[in-house]
């Protein structure tokens, strides 16, 4: 698997709230996003980053506080599909796009992705499938994000299959096999959002790669076990389990230094492995 680390857009906020103990300045975080390149499935993404439609749902109140909060910088070239036409590939190419969770920074190219399977767990959509409208907000839920054939295309991961992991992913105990073929094992990191998954994959080169999506906002929270300023609880459905997450990925990073652990958004960590 060939697998390229890539971001669209970023949003910009302040660091003394992504980490205790953060500096009080505002950073940048890139909506990171990775091209999976298998050699039967062909290409895939995890997550997809911005697009322009992140400002159209957001022009009205109240989602347009969401645009206060996380300011956006998005150029053209920026877009995923004008990344994925550098690699030669289209659109329709995109045979597989595993979502991490449904947050808008990780979800708004969906629609450009006409030809794709989703692959997600079940329950980072199902509380927000029939939520009254006036409840999108408190959940950072941006519905028109969601294609119109979003259900039809979907491929929920099956959790009544999960899969033992061996040793060398403690102290992840429980994983899926999404393409049957233990190319790509998505684990759950509960915490920051309902059923949001990570994924450990392995590149042609035999390093293994875990991207971690939102489990943490910065290599640094993970390095240290330091987690976000209370004051981010409140954006999380379940904060005691974003806790015990972190906990998680901090033992794993110690027991495993040789894995690329990558969260979304921390830019020292994409920026290093965006290079060419
Ligand atoms: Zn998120």
């Amino acid at each position: 698997m060939k697998i390229n680390i890539l971001h669209a857009g970023y949003c910009t906020a302040p660091e003394h709230i992504a980490i205790q103990g953060g500096r009080w300045r505002t950073i940048r975080f890139p909506a990171m996003f990775a091209l999976l390149r298998h050699p039967k499935f062909g290409a895939m993404l995890f997550d997809t980053g911005y697009s322009y439609r992140f400002f159209d749902e957001t022009k009205k109140f109240p989602k347009r506080f969401y645009r206060w909060m996380t300011p956006v910088t998005l150029h053209e070239e920026d877009l995923v599909v004008n990344q994925l036409a550098t690699f030669d590939l289209r659109p329709q190419d995109i045979s597989h796009v595993f979502i991490s969770h449904i947050h808008a920074d990780h979800i708004a190219s969906l629609p450009d992705l006409g030809w794709s399977r989703f692959v997600y767990m079940p329950h980072a959509f199902s509380g927000l499938r029939n939520l009254p409208p006036s409840e999108d907000m408190k959940n950072a839920f941006l519905r028109g994000l969601i294609p119109s054939d979003f259900d039809s295309r979907s491929h929920e991961v099956d959790m009544s299959k999960s899969v033992l992991l061996s040793e060398n992913y403690a102290p992840f105990k429980t994983g899926y096999n999404l393409l049957g073929d233990e190319s790509i094992i998505g684990v759950e990191l509960p915490g920051h959002a309902n059923g949001q998954m990570g994924l450990f994959v392995r590149d042609e080169n035999g390093k293994l790669f875990f991207f971690v999506a939102d489990a943490a906002w910065l290599k640094q929270s993970i390095v240290e076990n330091r987690p976000p300023h209370k004051v981010a609880n409140f954006l999380f459905p379940d904060p005691e389990a974003y806790r015990e997450t972190l906990g998680n990925l901090h033992t794993y990073h110690l027991t495993h230094p040789e894995t690329h652990v990558i969260p979304s958004h921390c830019e020292e960590t994409i920026r290093e492995y965006e290079k060419p």
